[in-house]
């Protein structure tokens, strides 16, 4: 059973048709790669995955519930809860320290300090960064910086992390320590991970990829 997926997603923007007929699924904590040339809708289609972008038709299905037939608020929580999120770079708050960022959706949920970073710690680890909780995480490197916002978009214990080029900005050996530790947190959690790449070494960390071109996909369907 896929914990999510979607079918003939179309959006434009304008006159510019970003998707047309594309489909999706994913199991629990299965790694998926979504590949394809720059503007062929891969970005919007993880938009319309994560709750993100109202597609203009088609439907996207969440743990069994119809993601945009939800009030606004509730596909909100169901984002922040359940949902994780790492981009290319730029994600952290560089003023607080590694283990603070880590710590803070927990503390925007409202737990309490000892707990949050009682969490945070545990994911640190889980990516190998736990040493660097004191550091801002404006003064660790690009690498570390990854593996500290793939611990922070962990640390709700997400079902599905949507990962958009999250080793764009990283050389091809801090860009595979990233990959491989993304990969073996989302084995052991059970998560899903939809990654958007263009990068076919990056994509080949993935179990499945998904390709899009001209808004639609191919190889998107489990059983394909
Ligand atoms: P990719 O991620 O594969 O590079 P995108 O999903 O970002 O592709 O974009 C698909 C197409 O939709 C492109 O032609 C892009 O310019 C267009 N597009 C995406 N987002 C917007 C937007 N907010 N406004 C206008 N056009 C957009
Ligand atoms: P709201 O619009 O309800 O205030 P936010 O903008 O604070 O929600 O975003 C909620 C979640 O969605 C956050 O986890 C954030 O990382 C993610 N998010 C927001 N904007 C984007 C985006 N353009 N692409 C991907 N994820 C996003």
């Amino acid at each position: 059973m896929s914990v999510l997926s979607a079918g003939n997603l179309a959006k434009s923007f304008g006159p510019t048709q970003a998707l047309l007929g594309a489909e999706f699924e994913i199991d629990r904590g299965e790694v998926v790669a979504v590949m394809g040339p720059s503007g062929s809708g891969k970005s919007t289609l993880l938009h319309c995955l994560a709750g993100i972008i109202n597609p203009d038709a088609g439907t996207v299905t969440y743990a069994g519930a119809d993601l945009y037939a939800l009030p606004d608020e509730r596909r909100t929580f169901l984002r922040r809860t359940e949902f994780g999120f790492v981009f290319q770079f730029g994600q952290l708050v560089p003023e607080l320290t590694c283990l603070e960022n880590v710590a803070l959706p927990l503390r925007l949920g409202g737990m309490r300090r000892k707990k949050a970073e009682a969490a945070a710690v545990e994911a640190m680890s889980r990516l190998d960064v736990a040493e660097l909780g004191g550091n801002r995480s404006g003064e660790v490197s690009g690498g570390q910086g990854q593996r500290v916002a793939v611990a922070r978009a962990l640390v709700t214990r997400p079902k599905v992390i949507f990962a958009d080029e999250p080793t764009g900005a990283l050389d091809s050996l801090a860009g595979e320590r990233v990959m491989k530790a993304l990969v073996s947190a989302a084995k052991e959690l059970d998560t899903a991970v939809v990654l958007v790449t263009h990068e076919p070494r990056v994509a080949g960390f993935a179990d499945r990829e998904v390709v899009v071109r001209d808004g639609k996909t191919s190889g998107s369907m489990v059983s394909a």
